[in-house]
Order: C-alpha cells, then structure tokens, then sequence
C-alpha cells in the first residue's frame, strides 16, 4: 500500500477510515475503544491516547462527554 498523501511505502493505516499513511504524513488521535458502565451506574470509556490518524478524515469521536450517553 501506498501513502493517502505523497506515494511512498505506507507505514501505518488511519483508525478510523483505512487510508494508508507513511511515517511522515501519519498523525495521532486519542481512539475511544470502548465504553462500559461501573458498578455505580458511571459510563466510563477506555481509550488508546495514540491511534494512527491519516490527516484527511473527520473522525467523529473527537473528545466526547460520556454523561451525555447515559
Ligand atoms: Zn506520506
Ligand atoms: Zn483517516
């Protein structure tokens, strides 16, 4: 696979489209993975604080208010 940006060898692919990116064009996004609720009935969410971002997207999951879910 080839880099989404300049064509070269990509290295990684973005969490959340799938676009390829290199090294270089690669960015990072805190990436929810997960959301429970505690035995006190609060809805917590477990996040990777480095996923691999392409640059280009919109990802949705920018930080959110977990109350909001409840
Ligand atoms: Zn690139
Ligand atoms: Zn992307």
């Amino acid at each position: 696979m080839e880099c989404w940006h300049c064509e070269r060898p990509a290295n990684a692919v973005c969490s959340f489209c799938g676009r390829a990116v290199c090294k270089e064009h690669a960015r990072k996004l805190p990436n929810l993975i997960t959301v429970y609720r505690t035995r006190d009935q609060k809805l917590k969410g477990i996040a990777t604080a480095d996923a691999v971002f392409c640059g280009v997207c919109h990802p949705k999951n920018e930080p959110v208010e977990l109350e909001e879910l409840d």
